[in-house]
């Protein structure tokens, strides 16, 4: 099975594609997550990407592209795949179509007004990506699952989220409706309620959809 997880920046896409991946065995593919472990280790693609993350913009098509169209062609892939992040606009959507099979996209819809406090309070762990709301923590600075280290996500602040949140609504949102014709597109509603609601409508519609 091969996935796209939709959604605004700080829908929950990270948190249910750890558990999507999990349940149905599929390589969780993010590209910021690939993105932010260039620039950690310092390569040309993680100098190239770290002015435009870093500005809440999108990291060139042509570079972006590349690097999923590889990441596919490794073995682990031909299990399924869930692509968390990619595609973000139409073009990025019409290459994809060009050398991969996509059975569903999941789309979380969220309520915009929760996504600033949202972003700007998270914390993520270095070590596993599980996301926190600073609210939550009482002050703890290291992960419930598995004692990594809690930081603050450098696109995480107000002038970078409101660039975000533009891209997403100008490029991004676009994709909804080209999956929709498709015959592709899965709604969900993202809400306040733990992760673990929202995935078990997720589940319940997955594993019919499951070949
Ligand atoms: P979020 O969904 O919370 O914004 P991501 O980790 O998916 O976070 O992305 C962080 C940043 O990485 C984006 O703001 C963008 O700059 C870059 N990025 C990630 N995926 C893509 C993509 N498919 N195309 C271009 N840039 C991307
Ligand atoms: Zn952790």
């Amino acid at each position: 099975m091969n996935l796209i997880l939709l959604g605004a920046p700080g829908a929950g896409k990270g948190t249910q594609a750890t558990k999507i991946s999990e349940r149905y065995g599929l390589v969780h593919i993010s590209t910021g997550d690939i993105f932010r472990a260039n620039i950690k280790n310092g390569t040309t693609i993680g100098m190239l990407a770290k002015s435009y993350i870093d500005r809440g913009e999108l990291v060139p098509d042509e570079v972006t592209v590349a690097i999923v169209k590889d990441r596919l062609t490794w073995d682990d892939c031909a299990n399924g795949f869930l692509l968390d992040g990619f595609p973000r606009n139409l073009f990025q959507a019409q290459e994809l179509d060009k050398f991969a099979e996509i059975d569903g996209v999941v789309n979380i819809n969220i309520d915009f007004g929760l996504l600033m406090d949202r972003l700007c309070g998270r914390r993520v762990c270095k070590e596993c990506g599980e996301s926190y709301h600073v609210s939550m923590l009482n002050g703890k600075t290291t992960c419930e699952r598995c004692g990594g280290e809690l930081y603050q996500r450098k696109d995480d602040n107000p002038e970078t989220v409101e660039s975000r949140l533009k891209v997403y609504t100008e490029q991004t949102a676009p994709l909804i409706d080209y999956y929709t014709e498709k015959g592709k597109i899965l709604n969900f509603t993202g809400t306040e309620a733990p992760a673990e609601v929202l995935f078990e409508e997720v589940k319940a519609v997955l594993d019919k959809l499951k070949r």
